[in-house]
Formats: structure tokens, sequence, C-alpha cells
């Protein structure tokens, strides 16, 4: 089942592993780069259960600002890339009138409050044409996706100061996440959790 709203605007969108569509526009060499993904019929459901972990974790933790109990307050969400149906963002909220603060744990889906899924988030500005990607989404969503990279791989960005902790030391600065991905062994299958893990790290 692939849904294809328009000539272009709706082409990552996809069931399955979110990527029968791209998938349609890749020759056979792009396969390749791809195989991750398309080796793990179950990648997406494994990311979702890690998520999960990720909020029971904060579940049982008291509110930071009160202390009250934390209950469950998911919202929908669709992200594109990571399969046409609906999903939702695991999230808590707290209990106490007056202060109902709400925390939204980490997730290996979704990069913060972006509609497209991390994975893509992460790899379309290094591989989109090989992906198939670039012509998938609009210009201007590419553009943001670079300053937002360009920021957050800053030295001084708090995301950059945690994950020189992480990479080998001497690693090159960079403007763009695919410069990082081969401290990670990627495209290897391994590679993909300890990926996502490092990128969506604190968003
Ligand atoms: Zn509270």
């Amino acid at each position: 089942m692939v849904k294809v709203k328009g000539p272009s605007g709706s082409l990552i969108r996809a069931s399955l592993t979110g990527l029968v569509v791209v998938l349609c526009l890749l020759d056979k060499k792009d396969y390749q780069l791809m195989y991750p993904l398309l080796a793990d019929a179950g990648f997406f459901q494994r990311l979702r259960s890690l998520d999960f972990e990720l909020f029971e974790k904060a579940k049982a933790q008291p509110c930071r600002l009160c202390g009250g109990p934390l209950d469950t307050a998911h919202f929908p969400r669709k992200p594109r890339g990571a399969g046409e149906q609906e999903d939702r963002r695991f999230s808590l909220c707290c209990r106490r009138d007056g202060c109902r603060h709400r925390v939204t744990p980490p997730s290996l889906r979704f990069m913060g409050r972006k509609v497209y899924s991390a994975w893509v988030v992460i790899l379309v500005l290094d591989f989109g044409r090989e992906l198939g990607l670039e012509r998938a989404i609009a210009r201007r969503t590419l553009a943001r996706f670079r300053q937002f990279w360009r920021e957050r791989l800053l030295e001084n960005n708090p995301f950059m100061r945690w994950a020189r902790g992480q990479l080998p030391p001497g690693t090159p600065g960079t403007v763009l996440p695919g410069a990082l991905l081969s401290s990670f062994g990627f495209p290897s299958l391994d590679s993909w959790i300890p990926v996502l893990r490092f990128f969506t790290h604190s968003i």
C-alpha cells in the first residue's frame, strides 16, 4: 500500500518500513546505501520499542519542577519517512494542578518537532541525491535542515560539547552530519541505533 498524493511532495511517505516509495525511485546501485534499513523489516518497530523504554524511564521519575507524579500524555505524530501510519510521540505531563509540566523523553524516531523522521534529517543533506530524497523534500525545508545542523555542530553548541566526548579524538569539525557517520561504522546494520542515539541526543 503506497499512497502518492502528488508528483513529488509525498514521495517519501510510505507504508511498511517507510522506504517503499523511496525505493521505487532508486536505481539499483542506490539500494546498497539503504541496505541497513531494508535488511531489517522490524527496524522502525525496534525504534518504537526503544522510544518506549526511554518513556518508561522518564515516567519513573517525579516532575523535576514540583516533584509530583507524571502521567502519560502522548501526542499524535506522523513522521514522514517512518511509515504512513499515525503514531504517537511518547510524552508525560505532571499531574499537579498549577504545574502540569510536560516531559517529552528523547526519541530515536523523531528529531524534535521536525515532521521528517530522524533518519531523514540525518541523511538527507549528505545522501539526499543518492536516496532520491532531494526531489521529495522542499528546498526551503532542506535549507532549514542545513541551518539546523550548522548550529548543532558548532563546537560551542551544547550538543557538540557532549559529542566531543563520544567521538574519536581528532575528529575534524563539520557543518554536516554525514562527516561523523564513519565514526559509528555507518552504513553497517549495527551502526544505525548508535547513529540515531547520537544525533538525537538531548533534542
Ligand atoms: Zn510538576
